[in-house]
């Protein structure tokens, strides 16, 4: 499997020119890539002129957020099948900064598998927001994973990824230590095992993110065991994000 490096843009640039430059200067740098998929979630605006800019395939243009119906009165938002009929390939469902505005594991497990069945790949995120030393955190994470995937059908998860982004570690100084992340993919592969078997979820990529850079993307993704990564503030920093490429696309 290659490894997928996925750019959360959040709510930036604040231009469309600028958007323009770090969108071209990744794609340029990521039609040298062997063994990384990468794929750059801008805000919506943003995205149809990429998708046009985009007609080689060289990147994939993903979205932050979907809503969680297909179409009507639904005064400012986006469904599924209009990302899809636009060329959206990946959504981010469930980031924290929106869970933190009101978002339910109830509206997660909707979004997901209305974009299975536009055909869309959902990367649903998931994460605690503390620690504590008698593993409270681990309850929290099953419960997590099984409401957010609970309107998820089994024959849809050829277009689930798991992003693991624990909380306090996103915008921090330093990303989760590789090790623990190793605990929590093993974790995270075993729940979903067990909510839909083994053989159907030895694919489902699992990605880590939170505080990722170019020094540290190579030994989360080796020793971490993780199948990609979440990159929130390094993607929209060209120069930083194409060296996290370099690094990740040389192991
Ligand atoms: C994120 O918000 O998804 C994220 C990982 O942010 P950062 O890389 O800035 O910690």
């Amino acid at each position: 499997m290659k490894k997928i490096v996925i750019g959360n843009w959040k709510m930036n640039p604040v231009s469309y020119d600028e958007a323009l430059k770090i969108f071209n200067s990744i794609k340029r740098f990521s039609a040298k890539l062997n063994k990384t998929d990468v794929v750059m979630c801008p805000p919506f605006i943003y995205s149809h002129s990429f998708i046009k800019k985009n007609k080689d395939n060289i990147v994939s243009i993903g979205a932050q957020n979907v809503y969680s119906e297909e179409q009507g009165a639904f005064t400012g938002e986006i469904s599924p099948r209009m990302l899809q009929n636009i060329g959206i390939s990946h959504v981010i469902v469930g980031h924290s900064e929106r869970r933190s505005r009101g978002e339910t594991d109830e509206d997660i497990s909707k979004k997901t598998q209305l974009l299975h069945d536009a055909g869309i790949y959902s990367i649903v995120c998931i994460g605690e927001r503390e620690r504590d030393t008698n593993g409270n955190y681990l309850n929290f994470i099953k419960e997590q994973i099984k409401n957010s995937l609970s309107k998820v059908n089994k024959k849809s998860l050829g277009k689930l990824m798991i992003a693991y982004e624990p909380i306090w570690a996103i915008g921090a100084k330093e990303a989760m230590g590789p090790r623990d992340i190793l605990e929590m993919s093993l974790f995270i592969k075993k729940v979903i095992s067990d909510m839909f078997g083994q053989n159907e979820v030895k694919d489902v990529p699992i990605l880590y993110g939170g505080s990722v850079n170019f020094r540290n993307a190579g030994d989360i993704i080796s020793q971490g065991q993780v199948n990609g990564l979440l990159v929130g503030r390094e993607s929209v920093n060209p120069p930083g994000f194409i060296e996290l490429l370099k690094a990740v696309d040389s192991l």
